[in-house]
């Protein structure tokens, strides 16, 4: 026991941190490694072309063997979303609870992964190496959530994953505060909390009274409902339903994540459909307007899905009428503002009357506001506190409650990504000034990590300003040109229009290939090379434009 005191522990954050996405971290303690959560993250708008956004796992290569397991909070995408890609490189044991495991296994069959996985629940223990992880229940916007607390040699440190204190959740499972207490009276090192809301004052809303203001909207309705909301919300789209069946409508679900979530959650008994209620979309047309629900996807003004394809008219079975009511029972996810208010003023334009979270209560958040982070560090009165899962102003936010309730300055730790935090020996936790490999990893398609800066700016510069091909055939024997130079353009200039300044380029190009030396005929590099700088710099010259040139030389 003696022995172990002195080891010390090295939590290190690979994602989540000054950001809203990509959650992963690891705890590092001798020779055993367990990591919470394995997240993805949504690419911002200057990653043309890129899927998703994955942590690097370049920290954990080296110690691979160390890896006891990875245990994940709750099934939302910015804590799962990365998990195939690390199955893919490590055998790590993935513990989770049923439903969440249930929205790993489905992600894992799609991406033709297998995982070793392995159910927990509250009031669990789960020994991996120098680690004990007891598992404690939590309230989120997804059912069945965790949080975790981890005996270490150097100390206990709590991890509340994504929460909120919800006194009426609608599975009637609130968080076990005695249990937190015992917790806190037997001493928490160190603190680690969900900061993504730690800006907003008071209580986040139950999300019972989201059902009330549900009701009320079904009650005045006349015409077809649809509503989109987070396919992970288990009991938002449960509520929803049983809504639905009260008031004598069918219900149609909408979109492939949410007719995923409802197989799982109903396959597992998160979730059960009212009798003789779901009915295929293509049906809908079978009922009057006033006895149809329509649960979709696209809450977020995802460009691909269905609601997304019902406002712009281009989904098959479901045409907006002006009688229909849409309930976006969300928020934006910060930076998807834009998208979310282009799709209500497309879905007001076609005369639907369109209500979200602004105008009624038709959302809650999953996330703690201020009142409940303080009861939670109230229950817990941790020595050392670290806020997680936010960016820096949530973080920020997070250290002054933190303040507030009495924490030390000196023991508030405002950590980064890819920064080790060291705890221990003798009750310390310290930032220190190393830094491990840290970053995002572009999914593109099937590549991972294939896209990098230099791919990442040629799009850039394709998408600002085009491109243009430049082909020429030319006989090496006897050191001519024979075809070309010909000039085709792609979102460049408007051909109609400046179709002289084309005239003129091939032009330039042309003299420039016959005044090219002996020794530049014999390399085809050398060509292009004239090819591309004559263009750069005329483009440039006429137009201040640096469209990506692409040229073609064959030799014959
Ligand atoms: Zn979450
Ligand atoms: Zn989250």
């Amino acid at each position: 026991m003696t022995a172990r005191k002195k080891e010390k522990l090295r939590i290190i954050p690979l994602g989540g941190l000054q950001e809203i996405g990509k959650n992963m971290t690891v705890f590092e303690c001798g020779d055993d490694i367990i990591i919470i959560d394995c997240g993805m993250a949504f690419p911002d708008s200057e990653m043309l072309g890129v899927d998703i956004v994955i942590p690097d796992f370049e920290y954990l290569r080296d110690r691979a063997d160390k890896i006891r397991g990875l245990l994940v909070t709750h099934a939302h995408e910015d804590h799962i979303g990365a998990i195939p890609y690390l199955l893919q490189e490590f055998s790590v044991p993935v513990y989770a609870s049923r439903l969440t495991l249930g929205f790993i296994e489905n992600k894992l069959r799609e991406h033709d992964v297998k995982g070793d996985l392995r159910e927990i629940g509250a009031g669990d223990y789960v020994r991996l190496g120098n680690f004990t992880i007891e598992v404690l229940h939590t309230t989120h916007s997804v059912a069945d959530a965790l949080a975790f607390c981890i005996d270490t040699p150097v100390g206990r440190i709590f991890h509340t994953g994504d929460f909120k204190i919800d006194l009426t959740p609608i599975d009637g499972q609130r968080l076990d505060f005695s249990r937190l207490s015992q917790i806190g009276d037997d001493g928490v090192l160190l603190l680690m909390a969900d900061s993504t809301n730690a800006g907003k004052r008071g209580h986040s809303l139950s999300e019972s009274s989201v059902g009330v203001s549900l009701g009320n909207i079904f009650k005045a309705t006349s015409g077809r409902i649809i509503i989109a909301s987070f396919s992970s919300n288990v009991h938002r789209v449960q509520k929803i339903m049983d809504l639905a069946a009260e008031n004598g409508r069918k219900i149609a679900v909408c979109g492939r994540s949410m007719e995923n979530m409802v197989r799982i959650a109903s396959d597992l008994g998160y979730m059960t459909i009212p009798t003789d209620s779901l009915i295929d979309i293509k049906h809908i047309k079978q009922y009057n307007d006033d006895q149809i629900l329509i649960i979709t996807t696209g809450s977020q003004g995802e460009t691909m899905s269905a609601l997304s394809r019902m406002a712009q008219g281009e989904h098959k079975q479901v045409k907006i009428k002006s009688s229909d009511t849409i309930v976006l029972s969300s928020s934006p996810v910060p930076g998807n503002e834009k998208t979310v208010s282009n799709i209500v003023n497309t879905l007001m334009e076609k005369g639907a009357k369109v209500i979200y979270n602004e105008i009624a209560d038709v959302h809650a958040s999953g996330h703690a506001n201020q009142e409940e982070l303080k009861l939670m560090q109230a229950l817990l009165r941790p020595k050392y506190f670290m806020p997680v899962h936010g960016e820096v102003r949530h973080l920020q936010y997070h250290a002054e409650l933190a303040r507030q309730m009495g924490v030390p300055e000196s023991n508030i730790i405002i950590a980064s990504n890819g920064r080790v935090v060291e705890a221990g020996p003798s009750e310390k936790v310290k930032l220190t000034s190393e830094t491990v490999s840290w970053g995002a990893v572009m999914v593109d398609g099937l590549g991972i990590g294939d896209v990098g800066s230099v791919v990442l700016n040629e799009r850039k510069n394709l998408s600002e300003a085009g491109l243009v091909v430049v082909t020429v055939v030319y006989d090496k024997s006897i050191g001519e040109i024979i075809a070309g130079p010909e000039l085709h353009t792609r979102g460049f200039i408007y051909v109609q229009e400046y179709g002289t300044i084309l005239k003129d380029a091939t032009g330039r190009v042309t003299k420039a290939l016959l005044n090219a030396s002996d020794k530049e005929y014999h390399d085809i590099e050398a060509l292009r090379k004239i090819c591309r700088d004559v263009l750069r710099n005329y483009f440039y010259e006429k137009l201040n434009r640096n469209p990506v040139i692409l040229p073609v030389v064959i030799e014959i």
